[in-house]
């Protein structure tokens, strides 16, 4: 099957998509993406996904590279082209092609817009065995609320736990408190049956699937409560898991090795899955 990627204006080949050498995204981290996940044919959450972006390019003071409603109809004209029914399509927005200067370009330069898809298999209500988290010190910007593409410190940390044999990392800031995951937002249950996950403020980048899964916690008449929480805790509390478009909620079997309650998906991680695999079916918004 042909894949298309998007180009600034232009349906590519994939393996042909390239962008100039002096992208100030390619040169200087200088842009934003959003990852939006596919659920049977159907986007999860897209609204606020373009919220978020939009969020991110204010913040940097980048324009719109193209407006929102022509933004939206790239995402489904690409996911057409390549077919997509399950997996993601990643966007990415950059101040644009400039000579390079680390102050912004002083002529207006057209911010620059790629966009891929990925077919992955679909994810289901089932968890699986749970996956493994390793500690590593969050050494990143103040600014972990805007969704840059400067993502150095997460790739070496995600590195990090691969070389141990965790699939994700847990990010632990100069408190001892778990911040978030190098791609997901962490979370506890506790002993009590509390969902615990940090609060949303420049730390950390404010998960759609979070909020998503805070809106079914309310449903479920869990009690959900943000604030900090530390890595001792995390390693006695009775669950543990993680949120992300691409991973939607994985329970957290082990922490540096030892294990989260029984060391297996607990019940309230399960449940969660289910409720957010089918709020993904059904495309609707849970509030
Ligand atoms: N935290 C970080 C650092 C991320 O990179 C991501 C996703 O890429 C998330 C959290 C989860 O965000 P979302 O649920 O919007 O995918």
């Amino acid at each position: 099957m042909a894949r298309f990627a998007y180009v600034n204006g232009r349906y590519v080949d994939h393996l042909d998509a390239s962008v100039h050498i002096e992208d100030r995204g390619y040169q200087l981290a200088d842009g934003v993406y959003e990852v939006v996940g596919v659920r049977d044919g159907k986007l999860i959450d897209e609204k606020p996904h373009l919220d978020r972006l939009d969020r991110s390019l204010g913040e940097l003071r980048i324009d719109w590279p193209v407006t929102r409603a022509a933004l939206s109809f790239i995402i489904r004209e690409l996911m057409r082209r390549n077919r997509l029914r399950d997996g993601l399509v990643y966007m990415q927005v950059t101040r644009g092609v400039a000579r390079r200067d680390h102050a912004f370009p002083t002529n207006p330069v057209k911010p620059a817009l790629v966009m891929t898809t990925k077919n992955t298999k679909p994810l289901g209500a089932d968890v699986g065995a749970g996956v493994a988290v390793k500690s590593q010190p969050d050494i990143r910007w103040e600014r972990c609320d805007i969704k840059t593409v400067a993502l150095l410190p997460n790739v070496l940390a995600k590195q990090a736990a691969r070389e141990s044999g965790a699939y994700e990392a847990w990010l632990i800031d100069t408190d001892g408190c778990v911040t978030e995951g190098a791609s997901t937002n962490a979370w506890i249950v506790t002993p009590e049956g509390e969902l615990v996950t940090r609060q949303t403020d420049n730390g950390i980048l404010a998960g759609i699937t979070r909020g998503t899964l805070s809106a079914i916690a309310d449903k479920l008449q869990l009690k959900f409560v943000e604030r900090p929480f530390s890595l001792a805790e995390a390693k006695r509390a009775k669950e543990a898991f993680i949120t992300s478009a691409t991973s939607f909620v994985t329970p957290v079997v082990k922490i540096d090795g030892e294990p989260v309650g029984d060391g297996k998906p607990g019940a309230t991680s399960r449940r969660l899955r289910e409720e957010y695999v089918r709020f993904a079916e059904e495309g609707e918004a849970v509030t």
